[in-house]
């Protein structure tokens, strides 16, 4: 582990681990840590001023990066980039596709996305709602050591935890459908994305509809009819304006994208 003391002006202490063992360590209960995934979030906080952390821990080089299966279940580490998931079946992959542009699809981590803080402004974190309708699971460490929950009990605290990798059982058919604007440096203002498992449970969660991702559970049991899935997602969510769109506007068209969805999940099964 490599202790850099006097890195300016932001931070006190920057620490590089090599091993995810030195970045649990490193973290220890997580008081007065800032931890660094691909940067693009936290470092032009720090550089604003938004955040003076007294530890910095830089996740680069801490081998967190990696999509490993075991048979139908895939585990994706924290530091795998965002582009690295393009490549996979629906929800994810097109979700990834959707983030920002190359240049911070590459920076960007499946860690630093998904502990994003609520942007105010744009919504991010969008791989939240992928990895939400595909059930996922957390393992993290934090002031109890390291362990594993569904995700989103994880997304409730996690500013207190380090995330070390997501894993989930792969879907029997995944659909993705999102508000897209054309800008290459854009945020995603709505998306949702739905999952059919192979014992045929249906899964969806939706993204820019509240402070993170969401399950939209009214949706998901009047799902046999696609229109009226897409009325009660409205129950489900708490919708905000923003830089990016209106609450009115969230309304009008979070229940097109559910019943898109649904209806490539059924022309997909
Ligand atoms: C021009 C531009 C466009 C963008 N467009 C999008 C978009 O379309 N969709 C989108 O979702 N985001 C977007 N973003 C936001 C951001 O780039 C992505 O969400 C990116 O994936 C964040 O990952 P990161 O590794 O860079 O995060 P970082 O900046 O490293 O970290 C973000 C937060 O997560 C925490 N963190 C990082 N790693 C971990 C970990 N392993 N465990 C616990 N906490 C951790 C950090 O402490 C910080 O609080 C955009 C950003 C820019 C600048």
């Amino acid at each position: 582990m490599t202790a850099i003391p006097d890195v300016k002006p932001a931070a006190g202490e920057v620490v590089i681990p090599t091993s995810a063992e030195e970045a649990v360590d490193a973290f220890g209960d997580g008081s007065g840590v800032t931890l660094v995934g691909g940067g693009t979030i936290v470092l032009a906080d720090m550089n604003y001023g938004r955040i003076a952390p007294s530890r910095v821990v830089l996740l680069g080089r801490a081998g967190l990066a990696g999509i490993a299966r075991d048979r139908s279940q895939v585990t994706i580490g924290a530091g795998t980039s965002v582009q690295d998931l393009i490549g996979l079946a629906a929800p994810l992959g097109p979700c990834a596709a959707n983030v920002a542009d190359i240049e911070i699809r590459l920076q960007g981590t499946v860690g630093g996305n998904l502990c994003a803080g609520a942007g105010g402004e744009v919504p991010r974190g969008d791989l939240q709602g992928a990895f939400l309708a595909l059930g996922a699971t957390a393992r993290s460490a934090g002031d109890d050591g390291i362990g594993t929950e569904p995700l989103e009990e994880f997304l409730t605290r996690r500013d207190e935890r380090l995330l070390l990798d997501v894993s989930f059982e792969e879907p029997a058919a995944g659909a993705f459908a999102s508000l897209s604007r054309p800008h290459t440096h854009d945020y995603t203002a709505l998306a949702v994305s739905g999952v059919r498992t192979p014992g045929g449970e249906l899964r969806l969660a939706a993204t820019g509809v509240g402070s993170w991702g969401q399950r939209l559970p009214s949706a998901e049991a009047a799902a046999a009819d696609p229109e009226q899935a897409g009325r009660a997602a409205l129950g489900d969510v708490d919708l905000r304006d923003d830089a990016l769109a209106s609450a009115w506007y969230r309304e009008h068209t979070l229940p097109i994208l559910v019943q898109r969805v649904l209806v490539r999940l059924e022309e997909a099964t």
